[in-house]
């Protein structure tokens, strides 16, 4: 919309929109509104938006991800899970750290506190795990969900978990602040949109197989659905044709990073913990992480990694997690002292002035 139509002209818009079957998404910034459309847009006339009173102009953006895109959304997006943690562009690296598995109330609260203390910003332990073998440990469901809970209020930190099945959404958003979409349910809509429908934080990994357009376009669901508050989280891949054997688990994608601050302008973190499955790679890979531009790290910490129920090998100490949180943000500080504003360079881009 031009930046002095009215609101009549907007909801003229809107109407003509949704008469055609459509819906809208309304993305009211500082100086004008753009309105998403979401469904097919063959079904309208784009030369007849155009001519509409208050229109600036209609464009088709082709990506299968437009509502997330950098084109649709002009302004970097960020999460705010409190007033104190805030993830997304021009905010300090935001630590998520914890348990693979919630295993007690006991071993939450002790790996909790640890991770507090060592300078983590969110809390996170699994309840409903996603394992490839059912004779593995599978967790503790809604009893977990109760420990995370208390554990949070107790330790007062905010806390994320997965979420494995669309019927268990409801439960989970009861009992935390964000909710986890693991990578082996990238692809499962039904759940994406369940959860996008609770209004709360979504940390979306990304699956061990998807290309970057479809982790997108699989993200672009929740949008779709009216929620923005959506932080992407790259976990390592398998390359293709990579049937080779690997010293690692899997192989983390850091070209991810850039790509996706480069198409969205939806916060990013990585995840070192399953990226590798190798404690000792979790600290170079965290430092290498944030200084490709990550807005934040998901780190799986034990204080006994040989007691643990799950991914013990890839666990580190809380102490190592301090040096972790320590270093990166020393990194992040660096890289950040000579003002370099992400969007900025776009700009230049697409004016093709660079
Ligand atoms: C996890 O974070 O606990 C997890 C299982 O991760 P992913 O879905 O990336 O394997
Ligand atoms: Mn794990």
């Amino acid at each position: 919309m031009k930046p002095d139509a009215t609101r009549q002209q907007l909801a003229e818009v809107v109407r003509l929109v949704k008469s055609r079957g459509l819906k809208v998404d309304i993305s009211a910034g500082q100086f004008q509104t753009v309105i998403g459309i979401i469904g097919d847009e063959k079904k309208i006339d784009f030369d007849q938006l155009r001519s509409m009173p208050g229109v600036y102009d209609a464009i088709r953006i082709q990506a299968p991800y437009r509502l997330m895109s950098r084109s649709y959304l002009a302004q970097n997006i960020s999460v705010k899970i409190r007033s104190d943690v805030v993830i997304g562009e021009g905010n300090p690296p935001v630590y998520i750290a914890g348990p693979c598995s919630i295993e007690s109330y006991e071993q939450l609260y002790r790996i909790g506190k640890k991770v507090k203390e060592a300078g983590a910003h969110i809390l996170r332990g699994g309840a409903y795990k996603p394992r490839t073998s059912v004779h593995s440990f599978q967790g503790l469901g809604v009893e977990g969900l109760r420990h995370l809970k208390r554990v949070g209020k107790d330790l007062d930190i905010p806390t994320v978990t997965e979420v494995r099945s669309e019927f268990d959404v409801k439960t989970v958003a009861r009992y935390s602040d964000i909710l986890q979409i693991g990578a082996r349910n990238m692809y499962n809509q039904d759940l994406i949109e369940e959860a996008a429908r609770q209004g709360k934080p979504i940390l979306f990994k990304r699956g061990f197989s998807a290309q970057i357009d479809e982790f997108l376009s699989f993200a672009e669901r929740i949008v779709a659905k009216g929620n923005k508050k959506i932080i992407l989280c790259e976990r390592g891949i398998i390359p293709l044709g990579g049937s080779f054997k690997s010293q690692t688990r899997f192989t983390l994608d850091l070209n991810a990073v850039p790509v996706l601050r480069r198409e969205t302008p939806f916060p990013v973190v990585v995840d070192p913990s399953h990226g590798t499955g190798r404690r000792d790679l979790i600290l170079p890979m965290s430092r290498s992480a944030i200084a490709c531009g990550a807005h934040g790290l998901m780190i799986e910490v034990h204080d006994r990694p040989h007691e643990a129920l799950s991914d013990a090998n890839q666990a580190i100490d809380p102490a190592k997690l301090g040096e972790l949180i320590r270093t990166c943000d020393l990194i992040y500080k660096s890289i950040n002292e000579s003002p370099s504003p992400f969007s900025s360079d776009l700009i230049n881009e697409k004016d093709g002035s660079q």
